[in-house]
């Protein structure tokens, strides 16, 4: 038997017969949404191929999503002729609550359960592990992707670099402290590098930091690993680092050539005031220079799709917490329960 992390993860396409079957598909179509209207599809598209898939197998598909920022009538126009939509789950607080009443409710709708919703499978909601608890349950075709190329930078090609910006700092020190393990160099900017100035005694100011006193004498261990490069000049405005500077950007291109593998995730400054260069400048980099290219976040992504830059990599993670998550435990509760 195998051991439970290591179990392979069952998939939509090994569903042995599909004609005439409900299956109930957990996507996560909750896009960035404007008066109404999808800004981003994204994730959407990446969800069709396993919808597809069903369809032309026959199947009768059921499409369920959460939706935080719209009304669920904004995803009509991207329902595929032939399958429904379902309320947004989050309608019911079951979902979030993780009740085995909703769950039910779900399953019973249906005959099969397929995740493709990977983004959302860091979140231990009814549709995402209570469901499986109770249907035959399957990975989605980009879910099982997701899980294959982000698997593979535990045991990456060398040199690795991983590039990490953003804010939220909570959600990216267990990346740091594993991928100090990992990889060969760790650049990092945003205001995740305004924590690390001022664990080095640095005066930043009014810089976004960390909220949370983080321990400095954790954070300086850190540098000891010598694989923590942090920017060599910043952006300054109105007494805040508010972006990496454009020697940092140029100290980067030889890295990145050097890699064989980059990873990255988070804005490299403060994009949505229009502070973007730096964001830019390292998104162009790795598309022009990089050998290989993984590429994740929520804000990461809305700053690619600014810069027009999310067709440039050889991979684009749909997932944003989620992917961080796995990244940092090498599993999620959504994958969990499909096994
Ligand atoms: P992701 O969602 O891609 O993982 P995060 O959520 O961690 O990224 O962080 C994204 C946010 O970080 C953006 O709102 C961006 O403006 C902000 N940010 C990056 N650098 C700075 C900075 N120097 N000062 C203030 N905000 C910053
Ligand atoms: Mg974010």
């Amino acid at each position: 038997m195998n051991k439970k992390g290591s179990k392979e993860l069952p998939s939509v396409l090994d569903i042995p017969d599909l004609k005439g079957k409900r299956v109930l598909v957990r996507v996560d179509w909750n896009v960035p949404m404007h008066n109404g209207k999808v800004l981003g599809d994204f994730r959407i598209k990446k969800t069709m191929p396993t919808l597809e898939y069903l369809e032309n197998a026959g199947a009768q598909v059921l499409i369920a999503t959460h939706l935080t920022n719209g009304s669920i009538d904004a995803l009509d126009p991207f329902v595929p002729e032939g399958m429904r939509l379902l309320a947004n789950l989050r309608d019911d607080p079951g979902e979030v609550e993780n009740s085995v009443k909703f769950a039910r409710s779900l399953a019973k709708q249906a005959d099969i359960y397929v995740n493709e919703a990977f983004s959302a499978s860091h979140r231990k909601h009814a549709s995402i592990v209570g469901v499986p608890q109770l249907l035959p349950s399957y990975a989605g075709i980009q879910f099982k992707l997701e899980v294959k190329e982000l698997s593979r930078l535990f045991k990456p090609k060398h040199p690795f670099l991983f590039i990490l910006g953003g804010a939220k700092f909570e959600t990216k020190i267990p990346l740091i402290k594993k991928f100090t393990k990992i990889a060969d160099h760790i650049f990092i900017g945003g205001a995740v590098a305004n924590t690390f100035f001022r664990a080095q005694g640095r005066d930043i100011g009014k810089s976004l930091a960390s909220e949370h006193d983080f321990d400095a004498k954790e954070l300086l261990e850190l540098f000891n690993t010598k694989k923590i490069i942090l920017p060599e000049d910043t952006v300054v405005d109105g007494g805040k680092i508010l972006d990496i500077g454009p020697r940092s950007a140029e100290s980067l291109k030889q890295k990145i050539l050097e890699a064989e593998v980059v990873l990255w995730n988070g804005p490299m400054g403060n994009y949505e005031l229009g502070y973007k260069v730096g964001t830019l400048k390292v998104g162009k980099l790795i598309a022009d220079f990089a050998k290989e290219s993984i590429v994740g976040g929520g804000d990461t992504l809305t700053a690619l799709r600014e810069l027009n830059l999310h067709h440039e990599f050889s991979f684009v993670s749909t997932g944003g917490g989620a992917m961080l998550d796995f990244l940092a435990k090498g599993t999620l509760p959504g994958i969990e329960a499909l096994k």
